[in-house]
């Protein structure tokens, strides 16, 4: 068996724990199975910290994020914490361990799965067997670049600004990431700025141009404004492999794709930081939906984009794409049999809770590991 890897779990509040039970489950099948040896560490984070500890997420947590090979987290927050001073909320817990462990890259995957096609608002035959991944640039740009404010100007009028600002080494880090992911795909990247528009778009650009002719000739480069990208996301998505682009423009397309999925409950997501020498890399590993409180309790959650937040995180943080792939197939096997969790019901389906749903993935990992 390979050398032991370090997992440190925080499931956090609402359905977090919930969605994190089957994902364990999965943890723990791969372990009994000899296919990989895990030390996992649980702690508390979010709300569930606060009650117990008194902050979103102690130091303590954070060291051990530091030290993990990677990081899965759950979700947090909910209405009990709602009242709570914008530097204690739940959600604080996520941009910290995102500041303390330098996560600038956030991936996005958007994929079809074909039992759920008619889930999605388009039809069918445009989002039909659809996987695109968005690498979206998360420390840097507009959210954060300076100056920023409101001022008075002298005639009374007030005015608001903030500043799209961007670094050589800022673009090709995050570059870096998404040339490197394409070279796991279809080797094709598609940058996206306002390069016709705005001096950090042109820059941006030119710096993805120039990494690719020095690093990366073997993936395919285009570039695409960004109101085109949206455009074209909607009109014909599957022309996609990676795409890699701002924070800001990032944002909005990321929203954009996983709509095209029709279902929340089933999208994972990846936040990476910088490789060491090593070749180490911090890694956060979370589906993308929230707490979800409307349902926490209920046993109703879909743990799909919980478990497939793991398969993210063998493939990108410990290479083993052949046992991602396992619980994939697992996953979409399931969804064929036409078991549904609430959230991705359909006529003709059978709804199960979130155990039942855990349980049938690990019978259907059985089946394809032994194939
Ligand atoms: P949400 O994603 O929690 O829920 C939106 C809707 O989708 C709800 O109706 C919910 O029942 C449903 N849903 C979400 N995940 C589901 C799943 N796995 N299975 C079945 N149905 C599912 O978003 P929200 O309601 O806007 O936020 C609730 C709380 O979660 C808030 O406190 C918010 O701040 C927090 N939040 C946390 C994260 C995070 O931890 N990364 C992300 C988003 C929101």
């Amino acid at each position: 068996m390979a050398e032991k890897k370090t997992l440190l779990i925080l499931p956090g509040d609402g359905i977090g724990p919930e969605v994190m039970r089957e994902t364990r489950r999965v943890i723990e099948w791969m372990g009994k199975r000899g296919r990989a040896s895990f030390e996992i560490t649980e702690d508390l984070v979010g709300g569930a910290s606060i009650d117990a500890r008194g902050v979103p997420i102690t130091e303590e947590t954070l060291a051990k994020a530091r030290s993990a090979d990677a990081v899965l987290f759950g979700a947090v927050g909910g209405p009990k914490w709602e009242k709570l001073g914008f530097h204690n909320r739940p959600e604080i817990a996520i941009l910290r361990l995102r500041k303390e462990l330098g996560l600038f890259a956030n991936l996005r995957p958007a994929i079809v799965w074909e039992p759920l096609v008619g889930a999605s608002t388009l039809k069918p035959d445009v989002v039909r067997g659809l996987n695109l991944v968005i690498v979206r640039e998360s420390t840097g740009g507009i959210y954060f670049g300076e100056p920023r404010g409101i001022e008075t100007l002298p005639s009374g009028e007030k005015r608001a600004f903030d500043t799209e600002s961007y670094t050589t080494s800022e673009i090709e880090r995050v570059g870096r990431v998404a040339f490197d992911l394409a070279r796991k795909r279809q080797r094709r990247v598609c940058s996206v700025e306002k390069a016709n528009v705005m001096q950090s778009g042109l820059f941006w650009r030119e710096t993805i141009s120039s990494l690719h002719e020095r690093e990366f000739t073997d993936v395919e480069l285009r570039h695409m404004y960004a109101d085109n990208c949206a455009m074209q996301l909607v009109r014909n998505p599957q022309q996609f492999d990676v795409i890699v682009t701002s924070n800001i423009f990032g944002d909005l397309l990321s929203d954009l794709a996983s709509m095209l999925t029709g279902s929340l409950g089933m999208l994972p997501s990846a936040t990476l930081g910088q490789a060491d020498a090593s070749g180490r890399r911090p890694a956060l590993y979370e589906p993308i939906h929230g707490s979800a409180p409307d349902i926490a309790g209920k046993g109703v959650a879909n743990p799909l984009a919980q478990i497939l937040s793991f398969a993210m995180l063998l493939r990108y943080s410990l290479n083993m794409d052949r046992d991602a792939g396992i619980i994939e197939s697992a996953c979409l096997n399931v969804l064929a049999s036409g078991l549904r969790t609430a959230d991705i019901m359909s006529p003709g389906t059978a709804k199960v809770g979130t155990s039942v749903m855990g349980e049938a993935i690990l019978r259907e990992l059985e089946k394809v590991a032994a194939q």
